[in-house]
Parts: structure tokens; C-alpha cells; sequence
């Protein structure tokens, strides 16, 4: 059972390796510009070992608490993303143990990020999530141009890094001119903090896209370890 589905997985991953290869390629980027985010919400710790196992580093959760408990079921190494909207009533303990949280999208979350993980003894790294799609107000994400002030806020937090910006392309519609406008936006902010450098876009139905403008983490669950 468990190498029937370490070989299942094995091979989606070398499929998406290749793909991932040949977007880096087509847009002329290099390989190791593109960090595989492994996204393991609804499956088990056993999953995450397997990709631990065939080289995979980084893995994405977007609930809490099955973030946690998974984490704490993982005996391998691997650095952990939250990925998830995230209740403020939650950050606290999120802060605790999430190598780095995505999802940050307002004021009242930055500051229970940063009480949790000064309680917790350590520095987070944080993306602002923003949403281009200002037709549906029940989207996660911050407004565009509410996005610098957002970050500077996180970048003045004693125990967050600014570590750049993420974003979920809408579903049924062309992610091309999302994807080209959060390119600018990085540029924006990187002018102002310069080491806030990571770009969080791309999932499994749209990651070549996201490569061609110039994402630096994309975020696959599905096309890895199968639908949900
Ligand atoms: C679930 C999820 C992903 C992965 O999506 P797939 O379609 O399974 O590749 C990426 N990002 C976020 C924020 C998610 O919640």
C-alpha cells in the first residue's frame, strides 16, 4: 500500500518536475528560481514523509488545526506553509509553528501574527495576499492599493519579516493579466524593501503561467497528490 502510493506520487511529481522545467525554460528563467510548494491539506503525515523522501522541501496546509497535528506527525524536515484564510482568533497559534504564513490580508491579522510569534520566541515570514478581483468582496486578499501599506506594517512588526506577496487567481477566468499585475506590484515593493522578494502564485491548473511571470513559489496540491 504505502509503495504503491509512494510510486503514484513519485510519478506526479516527475510529471510536474517536467513541467515546471519547461515553463522555467520557455520564459528563460533558471530552474532553481522556483521554489515546489507541495500542498498536502486533506491528506496525511505519511504523505508529506513520501515527499520528504523523494526531495520535496516545502509543504503547503491551509487549515489550522490540521496544519499543526500534521507538522507534529512529520518526523522529516520540511519547511511549512499556511496557506489558508486565517481567523484572527487563530494567528496566535499559526505564529507558533508555520515556517511561513501566505495568507496575511489585514491590519488585525499582522498584529496577532506578531503577538504569536513573539510569545513563541521567533521571527515569521509573511506574505501580503492581495486580490485583483475587486467584483467579489468575499474573496481573501487586500486591494491592491491598500497592499503597500499593508506590508510596510508587517515590515515595522519586531517579530515578522516582510517576505514579499502571494496571490490566488481566480477560478474560470484567464489568470494571465492577474498574474502580470502582481509582477508589478512585487517590483513596487521590492523598491521600498528590497529583500521582500518571493512571488506566491500558481497552482496546479495555472503554474506555467504563473512561472512565465515570474513567480518564485508556486503551490500544487492536486497534480502531485491527486484530486481532494
Ligand atoms: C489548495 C490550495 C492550493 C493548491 O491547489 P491545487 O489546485 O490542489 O493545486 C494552492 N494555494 C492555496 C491557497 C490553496 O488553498
Amino acid at each position: 500500500m504505502t509503495l504503491t502510493r509512494q510510486a503514484e506520487i513519485a510519478a506526479n511529481l516527475d510529471r510536474v518536475e517536467t513541467q515546471i522545467a519547461q515553463a522555467c525554460e520557455a520564459a528563460g528563467r533558471a530552474r532553481d528560481e522556483v521554489t515546489l510548494i507541495a500542498v498536502t491539506k486533506t491528506y496525511p503525515a505519511s504523505d508529506a514523509e513520501i515527499l520528504a523522501e523523494l526531495g520535496v522541501a516545502d509543504v503547503g496546509e491551509n487549515r489550522h488545526p490540521e496544519a499543526e497535528r500534521k507538522k507534529s506527525e512529520t518526523r522529516a524536515d520540511l519547511r511549512w506553509h499556511f496557506l489558508g484564510g486565517l481567523q484572527t482568533n487563530k494567528a496566535a497559534a499559526v505564529a507558533k509553528y508555520a515556517d511561513m504564513v501566505h495568507s496575511v490580508d489585514r491590519p488585525k491579522l499582522v498584529r496577532a501574527l506578531n503577538q504569536g510569534a513573539e510569545s513563541a520566541g521567533r521571527m515569521l515570514d509573511c506574505l501580503v495576499q492581495v486580490d485583483f478581483d475587486t467584483t467579489d468582496p468575499g474573496r481573501a486578499g487586500v486591494e491592491p492599493d491598500k497592499a503597500l501599506e499593508l506590508a510596510d506594517l508587517v515590515s515595522q512588526s519586531d517579530h515578522l519579516h516582510l517576505a514579499g506577496l502571494m496571490v490566488v487567481a481566480p477560478l474560470g477566468v484567464d489568470p494571465e493579466p492577474v498574474f502580470a499585475q502582481l509582477a508589478t506590484l512585487s517590483k513596487q515593493l521590492q523598491e521600498l524593501h528590497p529583500s521582500a522578494s518571493v512571488v506566491s502564485a500558481g497552482m496546479s491548473q495555472d503554474f506555467a503561467t504563473a512561472i512565465k511571470y515570474g513567480t518564485t513559489h508556486v503551490r500544487i496540491g492536486r497534480s502531485i497528490l491527486g484530486n481532494r
